[in-house]
């Protein structure tokens, strides 16, 4: 294999084949590929695409790194949700639980932090004493016992990837439809799944900011999945505002666990819901209305926020704050953040909120920096509301009066009041199926 030849065709928008594409990835993987190489072809990518044959290429070889679990004795369906990311999205920390309590087992590999938006495994390490580094046997053993569990990317799972996503976050070729779809489908197709549900964010605060992408991404992701025998189905949610309320780890464990007991906020709760119909659909249920009630009947009686409990007693963590969410870390500084005007709400920018949180010690900015769980925002203002001045909208969590500041400004800058009209995006946009595109089931 000559790398730079390969290197310069796609750098010049020719194709490579699998055969190559497979001796590349086994190559980098062995540590016999150098980072800058690789580097290089990940940005020829990044300016030139990737044709579909080329994203499955990519995608078996980033598979074939490592191993996969094995589910296939279990004798019930085995689902995943995976969300592209986006600010305040703790909608795993319910659905996995309500899943596992409506029978499916839930292998949930989920990632940290990234950029401005928030990680699962930030968010259940709020939890204290909450384990996500559980190995494969363990994960395996776990799910066979209780039906779930809520885990990072080990180290035999999709190996390459792990390495070639941290070359990415450094050479400026994250946001890059292929890469992505191949990144992602890597991670999930190892966990054995017989289905996966992608909520595919859209909107001002997403990876992808531009609906044609993020239409591709769920496309392309859809594809992969039914290449490798895992019928995948995509919603299309907003990601223009931040969901539900809380930003920031221990601030969005505890309203997950407020959505665990029905009492969390209502665009949580659809989202939540919309996805886990997915999921039992997609394990065998045929009526969406039925669907729905099982999942809120699992809210209703205790069953999924049981099933939480659970899961945190086997990853090492107190499930008492299940119960009791004061449990959690709290922050040492906490402030009212007031309407500067009155108006309607137009705006409530998602990045400008994530990044805040980030800066505010709540997210990293290099790998190695550690997560303050405390800190973050509770923001009640939706866009559409009508507010008067000095009316509160939102309240900042810091750990000094600096961060409380910091936060200020950035509610400043992402609540935006004034006199037009607010238009904000669906909920739920679209549900995309290898079948093609349809606008969401009413259920
Ligand atoms: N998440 C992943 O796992 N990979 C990507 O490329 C982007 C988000």
């Amino acid at each position: 294999m000559f790398v730079p030849g390969l290197i310069e065709r796609k750098r010049d928008g020719g194709v490579l084949a699998s055969g190559e594409f497979r001796e590349l990835m086994d190559a980098y993987a062995a540590g016999a590929l150098p980072d800058y190489q690789m580097a290089a072809l990940l940005m020829a990518i990044f300016l030139k695409g990737l044709t579909r044959e080329e994203t499955a290429a990519l995608l078996d070889g980033m598979m074939a790194s490592g191993s996969r679990l094995d589910f296939s004795s279990l004798g019930r369906p085995v689902i995943d949700k995976h969300s592209t990311g986006g600010v305040g999205d703790k909608v795993s920390l319910i659905l996995a639980p309500l899943a596992a309590a409506c029978g499916i087992a839930v292998p949930m590999m989920s990632g940290r932090g990234l950029g401005h938006t928030g990680g699962t495994l930030d968010k259940l390490e709020s939890i204290p004493g909450f384990r996500t580094n559980l190995s494969l046997k363990e994960t395996q053993a776990q799910i066979e016992r209780i039906g779930c569990a809520m885990i990072g990317q080990t180290p035999e799972i999709a190996p390459v990837d792990k390495k070639i996503y941290a070359l990415r976050d450094v050479t400026a070729t994250v946001e890059c439809v292929p890469l992505i779809a191949a990144s992602i489908m890597s991670k999930k197709l190892a966990e054995g799944l017989t289905g996966l549900v992608l909520d595919v964010k859209q909107g001002s605060g997403a990876f992808i900011t531009d609906p044609e992408r993020s239409l591709l991404l769920a496309r392309t992701m859809i594809e992969l999945g039914a290449d490798h025998g895992c019928p995948t189905v995509a919603l299309l949610t907003a990601m223009d505002r931040p969901l539900g309320r809380a930003c920031g780890n221990a601030l969005e464990a505890e309203e997950a666990i407020m959505g665990l007991r029905s009492e969390g906020p209502e665009d949580l709760h659809e989202v939540t819901i919309a996805l886990g119909i997915e999921m039992l659909i997609l394990a065998g249920e045929k009526d969406r209305a039925k669907a729905r009630k099982r999942l809120e009947d699992a809210l209703k009686s205790g069953k999924a926020a049981e099933a939480f409990q659970k899961i945190i007693e086997a990853q090492g963590g107190n499930p008492a704050c299940v119960d009791d969410p004061s449990l959690l870390p709290q922050a040492e500084e906490v402030e009212v953040y007031y309407a500067r005007k009155a108006g309607t709400v137009l705006r409530v920018e998602p990045r400008a909120i994530g990044r805040a949180v980030v800066e505010m010690g709540g997210g990293r900015r290099k790998v190695e920096d550690v997560v303050d769980p405390t800190v973050g925002f509770v923001i009640t203002a939706r866009p559409g509301q009508q507010v008067h001045a000095s009316e509160p909208l939102a309240s900042i969590f810091a750990k000094d009066p600096a961060g409380i500041e910091l936060g200020r400004r950035a509610l400043d800058a992402a609540i935006e009041i004034g006199a037009g009209k607010a238009a904000p995006l669906p909920l739920v946009a679209a549900r995309v199926t290898a079948k093609g595109v349809e606008k969401p089931a009413a259920s």
